[in-house]
């Protein structure tokens, strides 16, 4: 951009910036001016309607904005355009500024230091400071002495209502948050004794996208919550239908024994807590005997633990809750009446089969729940992998993807050469990532060279000891890791390479993410073979088969793209192309066979002889173009004599032949030679017909006598 528009930019930027701040500083002013004559004129009504309508319009900006920083200038302007109006009310007032109204500004301050941003709320101090001060010495001639306390107060004032709203701030978001972590938590510590939880490596507990974390996390709260109101609902019943003081679902919490509330439904109002002993009394016997135990008389209150007060209670049954044969919690009922009949405990145990089943039906359907949201991750996957049309981009897309099925700390991907027996770690990411990328190794007994020849997953349980295990090779290594998986990239059978995945945590690699992971690998490796497909074709299309040179198409397309830049930098562009002599000769005399050599032959020299920016093609027959950036004639020249001397020194060996040949070059340079590749290249054409017709095996530069000579 050029210098002065850059400046008249900034200058309109700073302008548009300032302009708020420059109203409230200019209404400062007039105030303190104001204040200094004693009255007000007609001009006050203006100034405060300007003033009170760029305050709405600030407001209503400020509501909108979100960047950080113009929130801070917003504020600052806000604030700012308030002091001045709360200084013109105070001196409207009686007393005006030693007048009891004179806490309107501190009321400013404060609401400054507890919604404004924190540069914003100082600078609103500075602000009304200096109008303070300024009425102070202008308008009511006060020595500096007796300014500064006032000064001081209004600072202290701000900074401590800043500090205190700002701790109370930060102390409330505290609260919730750690309110809402212990609300997760307790949901999931329900979904997993219900057992709704898999594997701890499922998204809940990984660090896996926060959106799809969202959603397990929902599918599990709506299943604990369903669990809940099936309970709830068969105590109701219980409770109704029996005539029960409480029924009460207690859970097992660990192996200790101990007991808690899961589901309640009482008419006490006092209510223990727990956790309570399940070691005796008829908790223990219905637990071992795992069958409905009941006592009933004067001793049944002494079983009942979950009562803060002792309200009579003459009749007691358990009912236990097992699941495979193992008891893991109870159905507790109790009432002050009758002992409980045999009819009953039979509706008791019925009870506890219809919470099992409730708890069943759950773990189904977040199974399905959970199975559904992979399969959308899984789908996502593919897609992003389908679009990557390269090798990296596959690597990258799938290394990505598998961060969404199981967390992991280090990740690589290695290919297997079958023409070379190597394998070649091609990206790695982690600790130690940087060290490892293209490093090759030969086909060995490690895990990854295992994993390719026998096409499964490895180790088998997913846990790495790298002092006894090896990856790559002895000496090549990942960082040592708890868990660790090598995944096959399957393609009809054939393992292209591996994809390897570490982790820092434990079991990291467990039967919840295995097959998940197992697929996304063949997914992986289908993609990376369409990526090669795409290479090979695009190979194809661009080189020439006999010498591995670009061919015409390709040639002509860089070739123009190089003019079109040479011209944009004035730089010069050479153009050279070069036709063997004789060459019908050559094939005459010794056949087609032997003529191709020679065509790689010279194919091999141009290759050797040109530097890294230079492109080169076969155009057709024996006939190659050089297209050489920055190079005028002098250095074509040069190239084109080291080519031309070459070959003319090369003898050809095939078929126990022994032929020599040689070559004419024209040389065309852009820009004198013309500006586009059709004149430039005719141009270098007429150069290299020159040659041919003053002797061959020459270099012949062209010049504007020879336009036209080659038609
Ligand atoms: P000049 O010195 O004037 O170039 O004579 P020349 O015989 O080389 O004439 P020209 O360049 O026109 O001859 C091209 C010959 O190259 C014609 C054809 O037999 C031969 N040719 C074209 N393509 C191939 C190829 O792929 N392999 C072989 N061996 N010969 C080819
Ligand atoms: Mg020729
Ligand atoms: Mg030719």
């Amino acid at each position: 951009m050029d210098p002065l528009v850059r400046a008249a930019v900034g200058a309109q930027q700073f302008l548009f910036r300032t302009t708020g701040f420059a109203l409230s500083a200019l209404g400062g002013a007039y105030v303190v001016w104001w204040a200094r004559r004693g009255e007000m004129d007609a001009y006050a009504y203006g100034v405060f309607a300007l003033l009170g309508a760029t305050l709405v319009h600030r407001l209503v900006r400020r509501l909108r904005r979100l960047n950080p920083v113009e929130i801070a200038r917003l504020d600052l302007e806000l604030f700012c355009h308030l002091v001045v109006g709360a200084y013109a009310v105070v001196l409207n007032t009686p007393g005006r500024i030693d007048g009891p109204y004179y806490a309107v500004i501190y009321l400013v301050m404060m609401f400054a230091a507890a919604f404004a941003r924190p540069a914003a709320a100082i600078g609103t101090v500075v602000f009304a400071i200096g109008m303070s001060t300024a009425i102070g010495h202008f308008a009511f001639g006060r020595a500096p002495g007796d300014l500064w306390p006032r000064a001081v107060m209004l600072a202290m004032f701000a900074v401590l209502n800043m500090i205190v709203f700002r701790a109370e701030i930060s102390r409330v978001r505290r609260l919730s948050k750690s309110r809402i972590e212990g609300e997760i938590q307790k949901m999931k510590d329900a979904a997993r004794s219900y057992r709704l939880l898999g594997a701890p490596s499922s998204a809940v507990e990984s660090r896996a996208r926060p959106s799809l974390r969202d959603a397990e996390e929902r599918v599990l709260q709506s299943g604990v919550e369903e669990i809940h109101q099936a309970i709830q609902f068969a105590l109701d019943l219980l409770r109704r239908s029996l005539g029960l003081r409480t029924a009460v679902l207690l859970r097992l919490m660990d192996a200790s024994g101990r007991m808690r509330i899961e589901e309640i439904s009482t008419d006490e109002d006092a209510v223990d807590p727990g956790p309570y002993r399940a070691q005796d009394g008829i908790f223990a016997a219905a637990l071992t005997r795992g069958e409905t135990v009941s006592v009933s008389g004067r001793a049944a209150s002494r079983h009942v633990p979950y009562y803060a007060g002792s309200p009579k209670v003459t009749a007691v049954c358990v009912a236990p809750l097992t699941e495979s044969g193992h008891s893991h919690g109870l159905l507790v009922v109790d009432r002050d009446g009758e002992p409980f009949g045999e009819n009953e405990e039979a509706l008791l145990a019925e009870a506890t089969r219809f919470i099992h089943r409730a708890i069943q039906n759950e773990r189904v359907f977040v199974q399905l729940e959970r199975a559904k949201i992979e399969q959308g991750k899984l789908y996502r996957a593919a897609d992003v992998l389908a679009a990557a049309t390269t090798e990296a981009q596959v690597i990258e897309a799938g290394v990505s993807s598998a961060r969404e099925f199981a967390s992991f700390d280090f990740a690589v991907v290695t290919l297997f050469d079958r023409t070379t027996g190597e394998h070649e770690i091609c990206a790695a990411s982690g600790t130690g990532a940087d060290a490892i990328v293209g490093q090759r190794f030969r086909h060995n007994s490690g895990l990854v060279s295992m994993v390719v020849a026998n096409r499964h997953p490895l180790p088998y349980r997913g846990d790495y000891d790298s002092e006894r295990q090896v990856v790559f090779t002895r000496r090549l290594s990942p960082p040592p890791m708890p868990s660790l998986l090598v995944l096959p990239l399957l393609v009809h059978d054939k393992a292209l390479g591996t994809l390897v995945l570490g982790s820092e945590r434990r079991s990291a690699f467990g039967e919840a993410v295995r097959p998940t992971l197992e697929v996304l690998a063949s997914h992986m490796a289908v993609s990376l073979a369409n990526a090669r497909m795409l290479k090979r074709l695009e190979e194809l299309a661009t080189t020439d088969g006999l010498t591995s040179l670009l061919n015409k198409r390709a040639l002509m397309q860089i070739g123009m793209q190089k003019l079109r830049s040479a011209e944009r930098f004035e730089k010069p562009l050479s153009l050279l192309i070069c036709d063997i002599d004789h060459f019908k000769k050559v094939n005459d005399t010794y056949g087609h066979d032997v003529g191709d050599v020679v065509i790689r032959g010279l194919g091999k020299i141009l290759k050797r002889n040109k530097r890294d920016t230079d492109v080169v093609g076969r155009f057709g027959g024996e006939e190659f173009v050089v297209v050489c950036e920055e190079t005028d004639d002098q250095g074509a020249i040069l190239l084109a004599e080291r080519i031309r001397t070459e070959l003319e020194a090369t003898t050809f060996r095939p078929e126990s032949h022994a032929l020599k040949v040689t070559c004419s070059i024209g040389v065309a340079t852009v820009p004198g030679a013309g500006r586009d590749w059709e004149t430039s290249f005719k141009a270098a054409d007429e150069a290299l017909y020159v040659s041919k017709r003053s002797g061959r095996n020459r270099t012949t530069v062209w010049s504007t006598s020879m336009r036209g000579c080659a038609a």
